[in-house]
């Protein structure tokens, strides 16, 4: 079959490869649609990040990986003792890997495992640029008849916005400001709304994706390159937003972040970071300020699916563009990493 494996740094190709064997708990899925993650980005362009070069502690796995964890198909095959999902049946992946024994997965933080291991990068299922994957039968999620493979592959970077919200101080009446209106930020957005965000403030640099923001239901959008958004902020809020989300992992998003949060605010960081930032402790400390980090998702797919089903949060205007596995460098990678930032969700169908 066909798959999207990561060599090295700016070295993805696509190759013939051996489609993975059924397995007793395994699930295996031809893939409908994969979406392209800011995490893969992060790796073509500046990793490896997560993907492991020597044997990864749990899976074994190391580079050359399959690519590809946010993702909707068919289940086309199952092992032996799985009973949750049936062949036909219409599905999506949480692409973690977990080991089931550590300090946090036994209080169910599987996110956070100490040993954590994802679809798509460090798994020994492989990953969802390829025709078909695998995935243990507790991570497969089935979908309703009423969602689309198209949305069924935006629940990944859903499930881990509404865990985002949730982990947040964020309270209903609180204003918000979000640093990125890619996937991510444009998530955020909807379910800062549909929580009762009392004004959404976007800080972005590109006007198409400021556009979708104010689609979605942002209040003011804001180009940093033109304007001093914290300042903006501070100017509209009376002193500053009660939580802050920045998904950018750009050091000068993380600095007004921190400054656009009112006192006793919170800096609530979704991105994944390329290197290293600049913090000033007193920004914190004079202010009462906190910050927290927040990982993938955990135990909230089902009603992530659910939100999106029902439209709270709609995908779909999301989607800018459809490619096939062979294009997934020049129309896929390439495209989003452009200077003009024009495309939001570019999905895959390896098939
Ligand atoms: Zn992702
Ligand atoms: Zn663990």
């Amino acid at each position: 079959m066909r798959a999207a494996l990561w060599y090295g740094r700016r070295d993805v190709r696509i190759v013939d490869i051996a489609e993975p064997a059924i397995a007793p708990g395994k699930v295996k899925i031809r893939v409908v649609w994969c979406g392209i993650c800011g995490t893969d980005l992060h790796e073509y362009a500046a990793g490896p990040i997560f993907i492991p070069v020597t044997p990864h502690p749990l899976t074994g796995q190391q580079a050359p990986v399959v690519l590809g964890h946010e993702f909707s198909g068919d289940v086309i095959e199952i092992g032996a003792g799985v009973t949750s999902v049936e062949v036909g049946d219409r599905v999506c992946v949480e692409p973690i890997i977990s080991c089931g024994r550590c300090a946090a997965c036994a209080i169910g933080k599987y996110n956070l495992c100490r040993s954590i291991a994802f679809h798509g990068i460090s798994s020994p299922d492989g990953g969802a640029f390829a025709e078909i994957t695998m995935a243990d039968e507790r991570m497969v999620h089935r979908i309703p008849d009423s969602m689309s493979y198209e949305q069924a592959a935006i629940v990944e970077p859903a499930a881990m916005v509404v865990h985002a919200i949730r982990s947040s101080r964020f309270r209903v009446g609180d204003r918000v400001a979000v640093f990125g209106a890619g996937p991510i930020g444009l998530l955020i957005v909807q379910a800062a709304r549909a929580s009762g965000a009392n004004g959404i403030f976007v800080v972005e640099t590109s006007a198409v994706r400021r556009e979708h923001a104010l689609r979605m239901g942002a209040s003011i959008v804001i180009d940093p390159t033109r304007e001093d958004a914290a300042a903006v902020i501070a100017e509209e809020t009376g002193g500053g937003v009660e939580v802050a989300f920045e998904a950018t992992g750009a050091k000068q998003a993380l600095s007004t972040a921190i400054a656009g949060t009112k006192f006793g605010g919170q800096v609530v960081v979704v991105s994944v970071w390329e290197g290293d930032a600049t913090i000033q402790p007193n920004q914190f400390v004079f202010n009462e300020k906190t910050m927290i980090g927040i990982l993938g998702n955990c135990n909230n797919f089902p009603e992530t699916i659910s939100l999106i089903s029902s439209g709270v949060l709609g995908v779909d205007s999301m989607i800018t563009r459809r490619i096939g596995l062979d294009d997934l460098v020049s129309d896929g990678f390439d495209a989003l990493l452009g200077a003009t930032k024009e495309h939001v969700k570019i999905l895959v169908s390896p098939s």
